[in-house]
């Protein structure tokens, strides 16, 4: 699978030591994050590939990754307590996840989960369905 990480400041620790945690199966998947996330990730000997920082465009690569089925699951670990200057790149990534279904876990609570899921070896992701969006009649 494809899978990417991206943690704002405040949670840039607690991503690290849950990849750290979970480095045996995160491995196994090619893994994409953002710039200043892959960069800390990389120095922790992960392979990663690494976008623009999220306030630079990054969020909005993940989500075009999203929208051309590039990316089967997102760990975004979110600061609510903390106001970003991309917040509307992070909404639209939030956005564009329910769109083509694509589990995102915006803590560690759900990361651990997620990646702790029997369905995450193997899991078949179905696009759904939007021909009858896309034929509508105007
Ligand atoms: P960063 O971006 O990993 O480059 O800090 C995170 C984010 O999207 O806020």
């Amino acid at each position: 699978m494809n899978i990417a990480l991206v943690a704002h400041d405040n949670l840039k620790h607690d991503i690290i030591e849950w990849a750290l945690f979970n480095k045996g199966t995160l491995q196994k998947h090619v893994i994409y994050a953002t710039g200043t996330t892959g960069r800390l990730l990389q120095e922790k000997g992960f392979g990663v590939h690494c976008l623009k920082s999220g306030p630079l465009g990054g969020d909005q690569q993940i989500g075009a990754m999203i929208a051309e089925g590039k990316l089967d699951i997102l760990f975004f670990f979110v600061d609510p307590m903390a106001q970003q200057p991309h917040e509307p790149d992070i909404t639209a990534l939030r956005r564009i996840c329910d769109t083509y279904r694509i589990p995102i876990a915006t803590n560690r609570q759900t990361a651990d989960f997620i990646i702790s899921s029997p369905l995450f070896e193997g899991y078949i992701h179905e696009l759904p369905d939007w021909s009858k969006y896309q034929n509508r009649k105007l």
